[in-house]
């Protein structure tokens, strides 16, 4: 149950506060409080602030239940003996009984006359199983025809259409309430059905259906209603409508050709209201009714043409629809077929079933066709699959036709065919015979107008002619009844409500495709989520009325005449349509509560019905009796070889996984940005993942050099950033270090004893006084750091004047060079012969342990390069010791603690000194200590191989292209990134991760023989097969010849750092070299562009670690954005020597600084399942939104929730009102103008402008 509660507050109060006092005067105490409605069993408890008022709970009540009256509704509390009536200036108690209602349901509008519903065809049943589904059985259903099933498929079908779509998706009962495991009418879910039925199986189930629901005894069949009249004044609550019925005659035919009925030969100008024959056995008769729908259809009228020359083709011509063609005249034909719209499909398909000879389907335009897979994908998806996806999906198909769908005039795309949208004046066409049809040659798609026949002959308007044809079926579509505006006496139809009038509905099956997103290719979905919207509305017409009168029914609306003359108002295109829904269920929550789980449903049943092997398994049936018949009637010759059937299992679950996962993502990012009204331009954006976008990574005329195994530090648990430095309790240790010199040591220390094995040297700063100091009373020597000498006093507990004697004082630079026996023996004789001895470096520091730092060259960044330095390990990785394994366990090579995963290992290294009398003191500390910014895990770092880009050699061209750009705010650029340039290291590219661009190097076992492939025609040379995809598992089982006798070469495992894909942008985005030259040399450099703070994470991390700079957080900040930019430099640099941008904006980040109050709020509401749109709970802790912190609400809650005033009030009174979260400071009627939702996304960019 979802109520819609707004706190409200006394119109006197202060709602600009800001600061402290903002939102203080709304108590952040709540409580429960239980609502009862007496003598029945329903309780709903409310989390209300202890101070909410009576009034408060009133208007809440109202809006939930349908905004109902608020003085109908009373509170009582009991007293002690007594009860009492609580007055609207008290507060809410915690057990409230409430009076004046009898349901926490909202109210159902109790109207005065029956409902009406004209038409008996699909639409037209399924209003009737809703509203028997809620026991309203005060109905009529009135068609001229004398059986349900509707005009499409008594009448325009004919013997031999299929339903195209799979029943699964279709069948009349198709809903979570009629059709569902354990429902059992109708035979339950139609899990036995065929998955494409005939008309007449159609037209049996449309008939099931009415029996086993009843809805017979509600229809008047062989009754034309001829027009209907308003009785009283619109908007008037005692309106009413009265239905003129005139009694008829259906004139059908059951033989397949000949002459036109008799009502067709009526309607052919005039559209069906008039042209039945009169029933003169029957009387008419009038209905009154408050409410009532039309659902006419929109597939009535073939559209007419006539050709010149047509009485010259001396051969059969006819029209592709109804009972008028008799398809034996096709019979090793060739058949011209006109027009490429839905009913082609049904016309290719009866003809090659009959065994034309070949067809030439001349069409202005090729409209999309979808294969019988590609229709239930899209029909099981949840969410809807992107148009990309689509068209890779029917791309499979295509493929069969020699043509590529992403070439359709239909479809917008941007250049690297990530995204897509379509829009098309038909609907799809379904069926796989369209595919296999053409690539046996037996059909040909002929782009051109037809100009005249003449004998056997059609010319065409380019000047073809197309010889020895027998047949013209003409198929140019089907118009809608013009009479239907006439007989409702309709100007305009707002959303679906005729004249704007809630009580009256009609929409019939909307024209074409325009989408970016499929959600489903057939009537079931659509006509399912009209009728709950039109009952909806009939129930709770105060919704309506109220929404109306605040401003927010923004519905699109249509007239005659638009786009074409002839077009009746009630004729709506799919965008119409969409606009519709989508406008209601924002504005109506009630509403769009009913539809949330239809997704779900949508999905599960087209798997109950239609699995996938069951799909497969009639496709398959379907593709072979072709190959078969079409052999055997001697349209394919017998040899000829056989065409597999484009789509597998294997094939549709790589589909699922696709769908499932980026493109959820990316529908989802795309839906959140639009509603944002952020401008992205998602129409010509790219993914880095597309096989476009990655093969200009792996463009060998990329002049990048890769150094030849080098050695990078990583951190083992992929990336750390500067907030992932959290404090660790650190064990701290100090260890005596045996000089050359007898009994006098070093006293270094570090916070990491696991890595004390591997220690190779020591490291002071040059610049810090240094002591040796002795033991009085043992006479042991220790070099210390002077700064620290106290501390490592207090912590040993001696006191350094009385204990001990300073021997001399020195300079870090004087120590430089003292050799030390190693701590451990692991590596004695396996490092280099200048490992163990001491280093200067200035990174050390005075603010902890003993101004001695061991070093750890394989573990440590600043080890790596101090000791690379000073030539005690090289680039290579030579002198490098290693001993942990990639679970970060000891190997054999420290076989005292083998197999111990270091952090466990701590202690037993830690014993075995203090029992070699190498530990002088073991204690713990605070500190800063990298964890994984995701799970908040400490990370180690270890060297692992690495590739590197050669960044250090272009320092001077990266400083020069550098200034030549332009940064806001410049000091950014002058400062910080000119530094950071100056110091540019080179740049590690590779990756250890399975997701990602593969890096295109094979590679010989010993690294000495390197390929680089440059294209994916080269790699589909080497594969032997065409590569679809260049990700891991699609290309890392290629292997290449070695030109050297090396055996074969494999691909290197890595993946390049995400960052090397961003920094590619200008060129990937566009597929360069391989096309888009001229487009690409246009737009680059860039004029503009702007990044935000929050781009640059990653590299943020990595490479400020790499250069060993320690930065707090707000210069991070700015650094964080000037990384990105750099790469983008360092690509444009070496690519083509010129920065890749002129100007560059740094966006700042709003910090999660409003949400707490928001978030307990949402908490309390969530908890009691109060609002339909739940939040999560988030606190303001003033950090970084993130998404693993959860410190912000979710953008789409918080649009949803910032709907909820509009839902409640007029206009007037919510502009007075604070929101939901009062201390936002957002304005109501800016929020008002973001919800009322004409087109949201055109709103919302008002808005944000
Ligand atoms: C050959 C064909 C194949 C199709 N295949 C598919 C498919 O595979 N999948 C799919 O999803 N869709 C398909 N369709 C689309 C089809 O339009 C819908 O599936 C659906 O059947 C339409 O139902 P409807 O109730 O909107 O309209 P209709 O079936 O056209 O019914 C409208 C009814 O209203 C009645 N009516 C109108 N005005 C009056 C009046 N004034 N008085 C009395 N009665 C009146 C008419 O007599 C008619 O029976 C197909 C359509 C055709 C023609």
């Amino acid at each position: 149950m979802a109520l819609e509660l707004i706190p409200y507050k006394d119109e006197k109060q202060d709602f600009s506060a800001t600061g402290a006092k903002a939102g203080a005067l709304c108590s952040t105490t709540h409580v429960d409080c239980h609502l009862v409605i007496p003598g029945t069993q329903e309780v709903l408890t409310l989390p209300l602030q202890i101070c909410t008022k009576i009034q408060e709970l009133k208007h809440a009540l109202s809006a939930k239940l349908g905004y109902i009256e608020h003085s109908e509704i009373s509170f009582v509390v009991k007293q002690g003996c007594t009860y009492k009536r609580l007055q609207e200036s008290d507060q809410v108690m915690k057990r409230m009984s409430v009076h004046g209602i009898k349901s926490f349901r909202p109210p159902r509008h109790r109207y005065p006359h029956p409902y009406g519903i004209i038409g008996a065809g699909y639409n037209g049943i399924k209003t009737a199983l809703f509203l028997l589904r809620d026991n309203q059985k005060d109905f009529t259903i009135f068609d001229r025809y004398d059986k349900v099933g509707g005009h499409a498929w008594l009448e325009s079908a004919n013997k031999t259409t299929r339903l195209q779509i799979e029943f699964a998706t279709y069948h009349i009962w198709y809903g979570q309430d009629f059709s569902y495991p354990g429902i059992e009418k109708c035979g339950g879910p139609p899990v036995d059905w065929e998955v494409w039925p005939s008309r007449d199986r159609v037209i049996e189930h449309f008939e099931l259906c009415a029996r086993e629901y009843g809805i017979y005894a509600h229809c008047q069949l062989s009754v034309d209603v001829e027009s209907v009249d308003l009785i009283g004044r619109e908007k008037k609550d005692d309106r009413a409508f009265q239905l003129s019925c005139r009694p008829v005659l259906p004139h059908r035919k059951d033989c397949q050709g000949g002459e036109k009925l008799d009502h067709q030969e009526q309607a052919t100008e005039a559209g069906y209201a008039g042209a039945f024959r009169t029933d003169k056995s029957r009387k008419s008769f009038v209905f009154t009714c408050s409410c009532y729908c039309i659902w006419p259809g929109n597939l009535i009228n073939p559209r007419q043409i006539q050709y010149v020359g047509e009485e010259l083709f001396d051969g059969f011509i006819e029209y592709g629809v109804e009972m008028r063609c008799d398809y034996q005249n096709v019979v090793g034909k060739n058949v011209i077929i006109h027009g490429h719209g839905a009913f082609t499909m049904e016309n290719i398909r009866t003809c090659c079933e009959y065994g034309m000879k070949h067809i030439y389907l001349v069409c202005r335009k090729r409209n999309l066709t979808c294969p019988r897979v590609v229709s239930w994908f899209i029909n099981q998806a949840s969410p809807p699959v992107t148009g990309a996806h689509c068209l890779n999906l029917l791309k499979v198909a295509y493929r069969l036709c020699g043509y590529d769908p992403w070439d359709m005039h239909s479809v917008s795309c941007n250049a690297a065919r990530t995204n897509a949208s379509f829009a098309q004046k038909t609907r799809f066409g379904i069926g796989d015979v369209y595919f296999l049809a053409a690539a046996y040659g037996l059909m040909e798609v002929v782009v051109d107008n037809i100009k005249r026949c003449s004998s056997r002959t059609v010319h065409l308007e380019s000047g073809r002619k197309l010889q020895d044809v027998d047949v013209i079926l003409k198929c140019v579509g089907m118009l809608p009844d013009s009479t239907v505006d006439k007989v409702n006496k309709m100007k305009f139809l707002r959303g679906c409500w005729i004249n704007g009038d809630p009580r009256r509905f009609t929409v019939s099956d909307p024209d074409g495709i325009y989408a970016a997103n499929f959600a489903a290719t057939t009537i079931g979905p659509g006509a399912y989520n009209w009728v709950q919207l039109m009952k909806h509305v009939w129930d709770c017409p105060n919704e309506w009325i109220q929404l109306d009168e605040a401003g927010h029914l923004n519905l699109p609306e249509h007239y005659a005449g638009d786009p074409d003359p002839d077009t009746p108002a009630y004729f709506i295109n799919a965008r119409h349509s969409v606009g519709t829904m989508f406008t209601y269920s924002i504005v109506s929550p009630a509403y769009r509560e009913m539809t949330t789980h239809f997704d779900t449903y949508k999905h599960f049943i087209a798997h109950h019905c239609c699995p996938v092997d069951k799909l497969l398994t009639a496709a398959l049936a379907e593709w072979n009796e072709y190959e078969r018949s079409w052999r055997e009637k001697g349209m394919v010759p017998k040899d000829a070889p056989y065409i597999p059937y484009p789509y597998t299992k294997e094939y549709i679950a790589e589909q699922h996984e696709a769908s499932k996962e980026v493109q959820r993502f990316t529908s989802e990012w795309r839906r959140i940005v639009e509603r944002f009204g952020r401008w992205i331009d998602f129409d010509n954006d790219y993914k880095t993942m597309d096989r476009s976008f990655m093969e200009r990574l792996v463009d060998e005329e990329i002049p990048l050099t890769f150094a030849p195994y080098l050695l990078d530090l990583i951190v083992l648990s992929d990336q750390v950033t500067v907030e992932g430095f959290c404090n660790l309790l650190a064990t701290l240790l100090f260890w005596g270090q045996i000089l050359l010199q007898e009994n006098s040591y070093v006293l270094a220390w570090t916070t990491t004893p696991w890595t004390l094995p591997s220690n190779l040297a020591l490291c002071v700063n040059p610049e810090l006084k240094y002591l040796q100091v002795q033991s009085k009373a043992t006479g042991t020597k220790w070099i210390v750091g002077k700064d620290r000498w106290p501390w490592i006093c207090s912590s040993i507990k001696k006191n350094g004047e009385k204990d001990f004697t300073v021997l001399w004082e020195k300079k870090g630079s004087e120590l430089k060079g003292i050799k030390y026996e190693p701590l451990f023996d692991f590596f004695r004789g396996k490092a280099l012969g200048s490992a163990w001895q001491i280093l200067t470096d200035n990174y050390v520091s005075t603010e902890a342990g003993t101004c001695i730092v061991h070093q750890a060259p394989a573990f440590g960044e600043d080890d790596n390069r101090v000791c690379l330095a000073a030539g005690i390990i090289q680039k290579d990785g030579t002198g490098m010791v290693h001993p942990i394994d990639d679970s970060g366990c000891f190997t054999k090579e420290v076989p005292d603690f083998l197999g111990q995963h270091v952090k466990a290992a701590d202690k037993d290294i830690k014993e075995k000194l203090k029992k070699e009398n190498k530990l002088v003191f073991n204690g713990t500390e605070v500190h800063n200590y990298p964890h994984c910014w995701r799970s908040d895990t400490p990370l180690i770092y270890r060297a692992i191989p690495s590739w590197f880009i050669k960044v250090e050699e272009a320092r001077e061209k990266l400083i020069a292209n550098n200034n030549q750009t332009y940064w806001v705010p410049s000091f950014v650029k002058e400062k910080r990134f000119h530094n950071w340039l100056t110091e540019a290291r080179d740049w590690c590219v590779s990756r250890n991760r399975y997701w990602g661009t593969p890096i295109p190097l094979w590679v010989s076992s010993d690294f000495e023989e390197v390929v680089c492939i440059g294209s994916v025609a080269e790699l589909e040379q080497f594969a032997g097969r065409e590569i679809k995809d260049l990700h891991r598992h699609f290309i890392d089982d290629i292997q290449i010849p070695s030109q050297k006798g090396k055996g074969m070469l494999k691909r290197v495992d890595e993946v390049f750092d995400c960052w090397f894909e961003s920094g590619s942008m200008p060129y990937g985005s566009k597929h360069y070299p391989f096309e888009g030259k001229e487009e690409f040399e246009k737009s680059f450099p860039a004029q503009f562009i702007a990044e935000g703070l929050d781009q640059t994470r990653g590299w943020f991390y990595t490479l400020m670690a790499r250069q060993g700079t320690r930065v707090r957080n707000s210069v991070a900040l700015h650094l964080k954005m000037t990384l990105a930019a750099t790469l983008c430099q360092v690509l444009g640099t070496h690519l083509f020597d010129s920065p890749p941008f002129q100007n560059l904006i740094v966006n700042g980040l709003v910090l999660a600084v409003l949400c707490l109050e928001f978030a307990k709020r949402s908490m309390d509401l969530k908890r009691n399942g109060l609002v339909c749109n739940t939040v999560r709970p988030c606190k303001a802790d003033g950090k970084k939104m993130s998404k693993r912190l959860k410190n912000y609400p979710d953008p789409q809650d918080l649009f949803d929730l910032l709907r909820q005033p509009i839902a409640r009030g007029s206009r007037e009174s919510l502009k007075k009102k604070s929101l939901f979260f009062g201390s936002s400071q957002l304005k109501v009627d800016r929020i008002m103008k973001l919800s009322a939702c004409r087109c949201a996304v055109r709103r919302l960019r008002t808005f944000v402008v």
